[in-house]
């Protein structure tokens, strides 16, 4: 069973009972709307952890004001009964009162980093996740954190953040699980219809052979450019970014550097704007 907790209060006096029996807690936040890769974050934490505490908020200030928070997916119950069915031992589901009380004025920016890629297409969106990820450590005060890299830049983020603010939880990143066709699995994937569904897997396929045409030699630039002309033929609204970055700091590369390339892109299809990025090895 899990238990559900909704109080910080609660939270608070029941993470305070397993500290001192000396159980290593581990803290998996999101947004809800769970689905296989959210669980295997759960899944991870079980790994090494004796207590697993998930955390659904739909988080309003990393949201921007023509972006989707009304409209965000919710499924409470559903959640609940999938944390269940892989042994969560928690499920944190605050309310925004609860987080952000009357008067709240504190703001939480990590520069650099957030100044490129998605941070470029949603303004204000990492000091929003900044943010409540601030909260959500410092209340759990857990031993580990499990974020996707599906999120790679955020995760970055997150981490920096941690080590910046001394914080002692350690954070950990897990690969993107995916669907069988290749398509990284998200809540936004709700709103692709049928026929965007099936064009959905070109943006991993595109990351796919962008990273053997980049092995074979070809520049960034070019190279990119074309496979930004290949997505928006397969049908894709528009590209906010395709780029090939250094995985530890996001810096832009040129050309092959298989130690520590990485390629990151942010497509529109249809009401969904999807990510997804791989490594270049
Ligand atoms: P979200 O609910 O979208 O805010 O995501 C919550 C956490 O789940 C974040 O750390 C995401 O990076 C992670 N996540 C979302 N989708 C995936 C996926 N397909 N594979 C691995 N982790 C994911």
């Amino acid at each position: 069973m899990t238990q559900r907790i909704t109080k910080l209060a609660d939270l608070r006096n029941i993470l305070q009972g397993h500290r001192q029996k000396n159980q290593k807690i581990g803290l998996i936040p999101t947004m809800g709307y769970l689905h296989e890769g959210h669980l295997s974050l759960v899944q991870a934490a079980q790994k090494t952890c004796d207590v697993t505490l998930a955390t659904v908020f739909v988080n309003p200030t990393q949201f921007g004001p023509n972006e989707d928070l009304a409209a965000y997916p919710r499924e409470e119950e559903e959640d609940r009964q999938k944390l269940a069915s892989i042994g969560t031992t928690y499920l944190f589901t605050p309310g925004v009162e609860e987080i952000y009380p009357d008067g709240f004025a504190t703001t939480v920016r990590v520069e650099g980093l957030t100044e490129m890629l998605c941070g470029t297409a949603r303004p204000g969106h990492f000091d929003g996740v900044a943010l409540v990820v601030s909260k959500l450590l410092n209340i759990a005060q857990a031993d580990q954190a499990f974020f996707g890299e599906k999120d790679y830049q955020q995760l970055l983020v997150i981490k920096q953040l941690a080590k910046d603010l001394n914080v002692s939880t350690e954070i950990i990143g897990v690969p993107i699980k995916r669907a069988d066709d290749g398509l990284a699995l998200s809540s936004r994937n709700k709103y692709l219809s049928d026929q965007e569904r099936a064009i959905a897997p070109q943006l991993h396929a595109t990351l796919q052979a962008l990273c053997a045409t980049l092995k074979s030699g070809e520049p960034a630039q070019s190279a990119c450019a074309h496979a930004v002309q290949s997505l928006l033929q397969a049908g894709f609204g528009a590209v906010d970014y395709l780029e090939y970055r250094d995985a530890t700091n996001l810096q832009q590369l040129h050309a092959y550097n298989h130690t520590r390339g990485r390629l990151f892109v942010a497509a529109r299809l249809g009401r969904a704007r999807l990510i997804d990025n791989i490594e270049v090895a």
